[in-house]
């Protein structure tokens, strides 16, 4: 069984401990490799080999770093299939999913950073005649990224690459649940020829390895995505140590939908929208609010829609719904059904774990689930799922709506669908989340800044507001 290398200094190394966590695909339920479990000694030589390469890195001119990426982007790109193929094996996505999202958006991060950094400025300040300030942005030095298994290689390169990018050296801690893609993605990076040390990914439990990156006092940023617990319990730690800190978190996003949207499209979208990659997407729309004049024309065509996912194997290219990642979340997710039930919902439609025949027989697969009759307070629609459940509810008015959808802890995003622009405008300024699409759903410009409000998380990724994370601004105050 393959045993997997965690990639340190340009080297790929077993762990110190010699000790391995199993790696299970959900499709099948089955062990089929070994993950390093990563302790102290292997984040101290990880930190040391950071620190080694950070001059050179540092220094290099951004055209030569630029240079540099682009070529591992074009890697990943004609790697692309590949890669596609381990994560839908290892996270359970279908297949085409992994491949027209996954993969394509991996390369397409680096290739994105890698040209950004050479736009890249900073600002000046004028002061008349007194003087003139201007700013530096120094790279911050060895930053730690900490990502989730939902888009394993995808939100992976999100972070390591504006950090490369901007001339910072970086250790990297993806899920212990989907290892696959950033080991393979280490061995792209020993093609390519990247500078020694000056990107470590580290493999294991995010307890014990995550923890030790973010309390580790050369370690100077964190950029991490996962859970709000999560989040909390980090923040806990790397305040005190005035580490600079970015946290992508948790949310429970609406969708609103008026009668004057255009209804076919509308249906499709808000679908897609609630159960893309099996509901495992933060961005997803489980909330779903729609004008009472059309609730059930709209709830008769959704379900029809949502009953046409074709479940199946993830490696099939024509299974549109794969496995849920783990047994563990598989049955965290029926237990929120089981929930919604209780607290007086009715199922429209799913609400099971669908046992496939063959190799699949085992897989952890839950259909596409609707439930209706439950009230905004309820747990169902207050807490985050992050599976393929989602709730219905009508509104009457635009007030009710924007109440609705900004009613719980979270503030990631919501989607809007109407054809009244004047509204549209109006409820973006009202909603309380740090995106909005209109008549749309991640639709995604990368220049953009990305993250959320509340208790979905503080700071912003994406285009330059990337860069500016990874970079520490100094003043430079002239007077004439
Ligand atoms: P977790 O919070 O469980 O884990 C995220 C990462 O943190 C993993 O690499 C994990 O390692 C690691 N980790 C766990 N405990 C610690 C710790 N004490 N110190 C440091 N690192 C730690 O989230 P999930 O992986 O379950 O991902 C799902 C969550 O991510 C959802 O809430 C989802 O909404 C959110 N998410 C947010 C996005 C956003 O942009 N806002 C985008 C995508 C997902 P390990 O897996 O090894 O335990």
């Amino acid at each position: 069984m393959e045993a997997l290398l965690n990639y340190i200094d340009g080297e790929l190394i077993a762990p110190a401990s010699g000790e391995y966590l199993d790696n299970i695909e959900p499709a099948t339920g089955e062990v089929y490799s070994k993950i390093p479990l990563s302790s102290e000694p292997d984040l101290e030589q990880a930190v040391a080999a950071a620190e080694a390469a950070f001059p050179a890195w540092s220094a290099m001119p951004q055209e030569q770093r630029s240079r540099l990426l682009i070529k591992l982007a074009d890697a990943v790109e004609a790697a692309s299939d590949q890669l596609a193929i381990a994560e839908a094996r290892d996270n359970g996505k279908a297949v085409t999913f992994a491949k027209a999202v996954d993969s394509y958006r991996a390369s397409a991060n680096i290739r994105f950073f890698a040209n950004a950094c050479t736009q890249f400025s900073s600002e000046s300040h004028g002061m008349g005649d007194v003087g003139v300030n201007y700013t530096l942005r120094d790279p911050v030095g060895i930053v730690g990224t900490i990502s989730p298994w939902n888009f394993p290689l995808y939100l992976f390169t999100w972070k390591i690459a504006p950090a490369l990018a901007a001339g910072n050296v970086v250790i990297a801690k993806p899920s212990e649940v989907t290892p696959m893609t950033a080991y393979l993605f280490s061995q792209i990076c020993q093609q390519v020829g990247l500078p020694k040390g000056v990107l470590n990914i580290l493999h294991g439990a995010g307890a014990q390895i995550g923890q030790a990156i973010v309390e580790h006092p050369r370690i100077k940023a964190i950029s991490f995505t996962g859970g709000t617990a999560t989040g909390k319990k980090l923040a806990a730690t790397a305040a005190p140590m005035f580490k600079k800190l970015s946290l992508e978190l948790g949310g429970k996003n609406p969708t609103l939908v008026f009668a004057d949207c255009d209804f076919e499209t509308t249906v499709k979208e808000v679908a897609r929208a609630a159960f893309s990659n099996q509901g495992q997407i933060c961005l997803c729309g489980s909330r779903i609010y729609v004008e009472r004049s059309i609730y059930d024309r709209f709830k008769e065509a959704f379900v029809a829609e949502v009953e046409r996912i074709k479940i199946g194997d993830p490696l099939d290219e024509s299974t549109q719904h794969g496995a849920l990642v783990s047994e563990a979340h598989m049955n965290k997710v029926l237990s929120y059904v089981q929930l919604a039930l209780e607290e007086g919902g009715t199922l429209l439609t799913g609400g099971k774990r669908r046992i496939l025949e063959g190799r699949c027989e085992q897989g952890y697969f839950v259909e596409p689930t609707v439930i209706e009759g439950l009230s905004l307070q309820c747990r169902t629609n207050q807490e985050e799922i992050f599976g393929p459940v989602c709730t219905l509810q009508p509104f009457d008015t635009d007030e009710e709506a924007v109440a609705l959808a900004n009613g719980t802890d979270y503030g990631l995003a919501t989607s809007v669908w109407s054809s009244n622009v004047q509204r549209c405008h109006k409820l973006s300024k009202q909603l309380q989340f740090g995106i909005v699409w209109i008549n749309s759903w991640l639709l995604r410009d990368l220049r953009t800044p990305f993250g959320g409000v509340k208790a979905s998380g503080v700071g912003r990724e994406g285009g330059e507001e990337a860069l500016r994370f990874f970079t520490e601004p100094k003043n430079v105050c002239i007077k004439y």
